[in-house]
């Protein structure tokens, strides 16, 4: 029996589906023979998919519910079985921007603001700190597919951070041009967002532009959804704005004919600056949610809804029955660029603030997403539902 095990355990240090295998085999083993399976307890992920709202701390989220639906705890991504509260500071202050809050998630490590997947021995715009190496850098090294949809720019801080490295989140020309170099496997699969024009300039005062790197590297980089090739399973958008819901679902598509699973990252800008378009934009994020969690088999299959920093909003007033955002209309017109908005039921001061962001997790791997932790541990809750350790081949 012990030696039987062994060759489990020894099938596990090899390919991920030979390892989900023995995994199940060792966990039948170990409830015929009355013995502990250390790993095998459990159903291990396939595929995780990770979304964002950037931006969308509990504050946010709630008021989301309130915007969307006039009731509370009326998302969907508010029945996912799991919670747990991220601290996502960086190493020297307490209020994260979007580099540090995603370089954390991706990587395991603090770092400091405007640093992208770097360690904090980085200095912002001077000097390259230790490179630290991605959740999506690890799938690529085991031979998942990847994927990476934003509505961003496609090289701003949160989607820059799964796939590239920097002492800058404002060298998105230099960013986005990693993603085509990648340091694990073949690099980002499907990746799809904005910020053509912002790119565009700055590849251009680099001598470069996206027709030279298409050629380069063999990979059309189309300027919308609608441009894709439908037989191009590695596909790259880059457009003027994206179309999230149906560029995620495009991805899924593509990604789960992957033999090894896939990692697939969704980001949805949800700062409250503009407050109805931040609330809309959650709304809508959670609808994606709820269609992909329909589309994926939840045992085999982690989701993960996160921030990577919070925003000053806070819901101070209102009724059931009114709509929330009452005094929009005029603040809009009124075209007022201070810092702090004051609606009849809700206050915005619009800048990041430091409290710890909501996580809520569902499918294989979930459990472990409870209590307060530092935004890092969710680089291992991904990883361990994957069964991987950091150094694990
Ligand atoms: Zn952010």
């Amino acid at each position: 029996m012990r030696r039987r095990s062994q060759v489990l355990k020894q099938m596990m240090k090899h390919r991920p589906f030979a390892r989900r295998f023995a995994a199940a085999l060792l966990a039948s083993l170990a409830l015929s023979t009355g013995t502990h399976a250390s790993q095998g307890e459990e159903p291990l992920a396939r595929n995780v998919i990770l979304f964002v709202a950037d931006a969308a701390g509990v504050s946010t989220v709630h008021a989301a519910s309130l915007h969307g639906y006039g009731e509370p705890l009326a998302l969907r991504v508010q029945q996912w079985p799991h919670l747990g509260l991220a601290e996502m500071s960086p190493v020297d202050e307490w209020k994260s921007d979007s580099a540090n809050g995603m370089s954390q998630i991706m990587t395991g490590v603090k770092t400091r603001n405007g640093v992208i997947s770097q360690g904090p021995d980085a200095i912002r715009g001077q000097k390259d700190g230790t490179p630290a190496k991605t959740l999506l850098e690890h799938a690529e090294e085991r031979g998942l597919r990847t994927g990476v949809i934003t509505s961003q720019s496609v090289a701003d801080a949160t989607p820059g951070a799964t796939y590239a490295h920097a002492n800058d989140r404002s060298r998105q020309g230099e960013i986005f041009v990693q993603a085509f170099s990648p340091r694990h496997g073949d690099g980002v699969d499907v990746l799809m967002g904005a910020g053509r024009d912002h790119i565009g300039g700055l590849l251009a005062e680099a001598g470069t532009g996206f027709e030279d790197l298409a050629r380069m590297h063999g990979r059309p980089i189309n300027a919308s959804l609608e441009e894709v090739d439908p037989s191009n399973p590695r596909p790259v958008v880059v457009a003027d704005s994206l179309d999230v819901h149906a560029a995620t679902l495009r991805a899924l598509d593509l990604l789960q004919g992957s033999p090894e699973g896939y990692f697939l990252v969704v980001e949805w800008d949800a700062h409250t600056d503009d407050v109805r378009q931040g609330l809309q934009n959650m709304v809508d994020l959670d609808r994606l949610m709820a269609e992909v969690e329909q589309r994926v088999d939840l045992g085999e299959t982690l989701l993960v809804f996160t921030a990577d920093h919070s925003f000053g909003l806070q819901v101070d007033g209102g009724k059931r029955g009114e709509p929330l955002l009452a005094g929009y209309e005029a603040w809009k017109q009124a075209g007022s660029d201070d810092e702090v908005v004051r609606l009849e039921n809700v206050m915005i001061n619009r800048t990041h603030t430091a409290e710890e962001v909501v996580v809520l997790a569902t499918g294989a791997g979930a459990h472990r997403v409870r209590g307060y932790f530092p935004g890092t541990h969710l680089f291992e809750v991904m990883l361990q539902a994957w069964g991987w350790t950091p150094d694990s081949p």
